[in-house]
């Protein structure tokens, strides 16, 4: 009897009278199984196109089609629709969004090994009249970057998330219902099992990101247990939102194949807990030239003259994070320093050696939108000039 109830319930697990789902880190179905459909080949003659949204939220969504078979480079991803009524993005008496194709990435998931690729398709959103719903954010930013090409501006996104046990609210390396025995401080850029939770994910996701041709650019262990991240960029305008929310729906691809819950909250653990940001750091043509130190003192003070716009627009539940404590700057009061992870904008060591290179605005949160964060920067350092603010360090 006992037996029969262990096997009927195999992938329920209850822990101290919660059940889960079903065990994190391991998939429902039966790998063997699984890999038998994996191992038939796709037809030459066509290929899978994943197309993906932003929803309502601000998190993507996404459904399949099959597509002629075409090479990446020459692809012409036709429009697409989807039922807004189901994600909140239009009504039912008129439910059809049309997905406009922006950027192609290869599908780390659905890997190939003829001359084709299966692809994933980031697209934004329009009524069928054509005009843009009002949840593209991505149409918006586009606004702000219009006419600086020039300016080739680079966003480098530093996305922070954390990993968390199927009960959606346990953190990897948290015991069930209690805190950790040892505060923060080890488990940045950790090694060992006592210290690192969710390594393997982290690298499952850097791996199908650099496969899909995402500029990912590095990865590590964060302060809070459970908590890691990556970075995305440099990117180009645009580009840099289009990569960050690809990336993060390969992330979700990777956890929901892992059965881990993965959430982009700015706080998930209330109290002496780092929260989880998304660092953006910033630098146009003539910042990286020389003389650009002076270039990004003058974007810092036009920055600093529209704090509270950018606080507004920065993420949900960021006042959560952004206390003055845990690596952060209090909201209320912008501030910007040399290396100063105390401060709203941080010019690293090597810049204000340099006299050039690039600023970190530490103030997003890691469920920002992306194309908001790097539209709002984008507007306002192309704006008017702005008073000088004082540096919050000793040395300058
Ligand atoms: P931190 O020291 O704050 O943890 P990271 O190394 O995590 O910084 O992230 C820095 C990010 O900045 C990377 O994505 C990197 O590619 C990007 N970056 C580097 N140089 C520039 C630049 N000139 N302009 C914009 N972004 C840059
Ligand atoms: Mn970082
Ligand atoms: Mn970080
Ligand atoms: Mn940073």
């Amino acid at each position: 009897m006992g037996n029969d109830q262990s096997s009927i319930n195999k992938n329920m697990e209850i822990v101290s009278g919660h059940v889960f789902r079903g065990r994190t880190g391991q998939s429902q179905l039966d790998p063997a199984v699984v890999d038998r459909y994996n191992s038939i080949p796709y037809p030459k003659t066509h290929i899978l196109a994943e197309y993906v949204w932003v929803d309502a939220k601000g998190e993507c969504r996404s459904k399949t089609r099959t597509l002629p078979a075409c090479d990446m480079e020459s692809i012409e991803c036709p429009k697409w629709n989807f039922d807004g009524s189901s994600t909140d993005q239009a009504p039912g008496d008129d439910s059809e969004v049309i997905m406009h194709p922006c950027r192609v990435f290869k599908d780390p998931f659905r890997i190939r090994d003829d001359e084709f690729d299966n692809i994933l398709v980031m697209c934004d959103c329009y009524t069928p009249a054509g005009e843009a719903i009002p949840t593209n954010q991505r149409f918006k930013a586009l606004k702000s970057f219009d006419g600086h090409d020039d300016e080739v501006v680079w966003f480098g996104c530093e996305q922070e998330f954390t990993l968390i046990n199927l009960d959606e609210k346990t953190p990897f390396g948290f015991p069930l219902d209690a805190m950790p025995t040892r505060a923060q401080g080890p488990y940045y850029c950790s090694v060992g099992p006592e210290n690192n939770f969710g390594r393997g994910i982290t690298e499952a996701a850097y791996k199908a990101c650099i496969y899909a041709g995402i500029a990912i650019s590095g990865c590590n262990g964060e302060v809070m247990p459970g908590q890691q991240e990556y970075q995305v960029g440099p990117c180009v305008g645009i580009d840099s939102g289009d990569q960050v929310m690809m990336s993060r729906y390969i992330l979700q691809r990777v956890c929901e194949d892992f059965q881990v819950f993965c959430t982009f909250h700015p706080k998930p653990m209330k109290g002496d807990w780092n929260g989880a940001g998304m660092h953006t750091n910033v630098s146009t043509k003539a910042m990286r030239e020389d003389g650009g130190l002076e270039v990004i003192k003058q974007a810092i003070y036009k920055l600093g003259a529209k704090h509270a716009e950018h606080i507004k627009v920065y993420g949900e539940d960021n006042e959560q994070r952004l206390t003055g404590k845990h690596e952060t700057a209090s909201m209320e009061k912008f501030s910007y320093g040399v290396a100063n992870r105390g401060a709203s904008i941080r010019i690293g060591r090597e810049t204000w050696n340099d006299g050039k290179g690039y600023f970190e605005d530490r103030r997003p949160s890691s469920n920002c939108d992306p194309y908001i964060v790097t539209g709002k920067i984008m507007e306002t350092i192309m704006g008017p000039e702005a008073p000088v603010i004082a540096p919050m360090d000793k040395q300058n």
